[in-house]
Formats: C-alpha cells, sequence, structure tokens
C-alpha cells in the first residue's frame, strides 16, 4: 500500500499511473478504523481496479471543539486494517494539505435536508462535510465512492453535493450499517464510551427497533416520545428521534416514500447516532 500525504503527490500518482479504463473505489473516512470501514473497504475492492481510502479528521465538519480534540485516533491499527483489505492507496494528509492557503471556501446549496436534524443540531457541519468531500473528489476523482448507511442524512447531502456540482461520477455506493453483537451500530466515538456507557449504548438501536414494530398500530409522535423517554431514562441527552420520508426527511405524510427512524443522543457527552429503515 502506498501511503500519500501531499495532494499534489497523490494526483501525480493517480493520474501518471493509472490507465483511463481502469477504475478508482473511494473510501473517505476519518480514521479509527473498524468493520463497518472494512465492509466498505471490501465492495470497493471487489467492485475496482484500485482501492484509495483517506483518513482525515476534517475540522471543518465539527462544530465542538472536544469532540474534535478528542476524536480518537488509531493509526497503527488503521494501517494493518487497510492492507488487510487490500487497499492500494492511502491519502493521509495534514490539515495543510486539504485546505492550502488560498483556499476559497464555498457555499454549498443543499436545501432542505441541511436544516433538519444534523443539519439543525450542528449547524454548519454539513458545510464542512461537502467541502472535505469535494476537495477530495477533485484530488481522487473515483468512478465510485462508498458511504456508509449508518450516516443517513450525510449520504443525502453527498448525493445533492454530487448534483450541484454537475458531477457525473463517482457512482454512489451506500452500504448496510455494521453493528455489534447488541445492536449498537459500530463507530469510531464508541471507542470513547466508558464501559458502564457502553452497556447503556445500544439502548439507542432497541429504540429504533421498538418504532419500527409499532409503526403500524400506533402514531408517529407517540412512538417518537417514547422513544425520547426511554432513552432519556437510560442516562441519554437527546437530540431527536424522528420519523421521516427518505426523500427530503420531512414527516412522512403518506406511503408513497419509504420511511426512516433517525435518532441522535449523547452518553456523557459522547454524540451517538442511528437509524432504522422501517419500510
Ligand atoms: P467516519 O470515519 O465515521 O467518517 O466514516 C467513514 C465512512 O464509514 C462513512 O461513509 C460512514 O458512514 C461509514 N461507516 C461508519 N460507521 C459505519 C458502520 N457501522 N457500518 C457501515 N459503514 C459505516
Amino acid at each position: 500500500m502506498l501511503i500519500f500525504k501531499q495532494a499534489s503527490l497523490l494526483q501525480r500518482h493517480l493520474t501518471g499511473v493509472l490507465p483511463s479504463q481502469k477504475t478508482i473505489g473511494f473510501v473517505p473516512t476519518m480514521g479509527a478504523l473498524h468493520a463497518g470501514h472494512l465492509s466498505l473497504l471490501q465492495k470497493a475492492r471487489a467492485q475496482n481496479d484500485l482501492v484509495v481510502c483517506s483518513i482525515f479528521v476534517n475540522p471543518t465538519q465539527f462544530n465542538n471543539p472536544s469532540d474534535f480534540l478528542h476524536y480518537p485516533k488509531t493509526i497503527e491499527q488503521d494501517l494493518e486494517v487497510l492492507m488487510g483489505a487490500g487497499c492500494d492507496i492511502l491519502f493521509l494528509p495534514p490539515v495543510a494539505e486539504v485546505y492550502p492557503e488560498g483556499h476559497i471556501k464555498k457555499h454549498f446549496d443543499l436545501g432542505v435536508i441541511e436544516t433538519v436534524l444534523e443539519g439543525a443540531h450542528r449547524p454548519g457541519h454539513f458545510q464542512g462535510v461537502c467541502e472535505v468531500v469535494d476537495r477530495l473528489l477533485s484530488l481522487v476523482t473515483p468512478h465510485d465512492l462508498y458511504l456508509g448507511q449508518k450516516d443517513f442524512q450525510q449520504c443525502m447531502v453527498i448525493n445533492q453535493l454530487l448534483t450541484i456540482t454537475s458531477r457525473s461520477l463517482p457512482q454512489l455506493h451506500i452500504c448496510p450499517t455494521l453493528r455489534e453483537e447488541d445492536g449498537l451500530a459500530m463507530s469510531s466515538r464508541n471507542l470513547r464510551l466508558s464501559m458502564a456507557d457502553r452497556q447503556t449504548a445500544p439502548t439507542l438501536y432497541k429504540v429504533l427497533e421498538k418504532i419500527k414494530a409499532g409503526i403500524a398500530a400506533q402514531p408517529l409522535n407517540l412512538l417518537e416520545q417514547s422513544a425520547v423517554q426511554e432513552l432519556t431514562s437510560a442516562g441519554f441527552v437527546v437530540d431527536y428521534v424522528a420519523v421521516c420520508n427518505t426523500r427530503d426527511l420531512q414527516k412522512p405524510t403518506g406511503p408513497d416514500q419509504p420511511w426512516i427512524a433517525l435518532a441522535a443522543a449523547s452518553l456523557n457527552g459522547i454524540r451517538l447516532i442511528d437509524n432504522l429503515p422501517l419500510n
């Protein structure tokens, strides 16, 4: 596996080495890799000639300085995971390579999906996500981009980014959420949970399952309220539990669009998110 820290060297390598008919599969990450990331890498490996992964903890998408400062870093293990997955190239840039002097901040028109759920609770987050993904896509020029359903709203945002930047490529692949045996969605932030909070954390998934089980029989707002109550009693500080349509993440008005339940809540300052498609 080749490791590039400089954007210009990565670009030169990709344009120089790769015949134009070969495909690049790209998996952008923030590191502290787990089996969820691995599943994306494996899919990229199976479908492409070249697999590129990036590890970059993007400062512009963090609205909480403490979350950024304490984001887990496990680079030695990450290298093992990447080599085991058959990754060809790791892009591991410092901040100045992603945002060099003179970098002009763009505004991305994301429409209504930026104003709800994660967008409402993390101001500026999705502009930061688009800023980094736009830059990485320009550098890597992948044919296929692999994202996790775990970050459902982020997938919608990146889909919108591809539309507004008029990119015909990459093709987006949204991969299923990998979970621990107790249902907790795998996440780099799980490493920051205390032992006691790790026991409590699967409640986030359990309340989503209860919504799914109750959806045919009970009103949505009651299901959402009891989920918030259960999480709060378990010790979470809840940002939201919401059932939405998958078109624009607004309240569902009918069965014409698939529905999804999404939740975000913190345990002693560690913020977890999860979602579950309902139909
Ligand atoms: P992150 O390193 O958290 O920015 O995640 C990098 C990519 O991995 C994103 O597309 C995530 O949605 C995806 N991902 C994170 N957790 C999981 C998971 N449990 N299962 C599948 N994909 C995931």
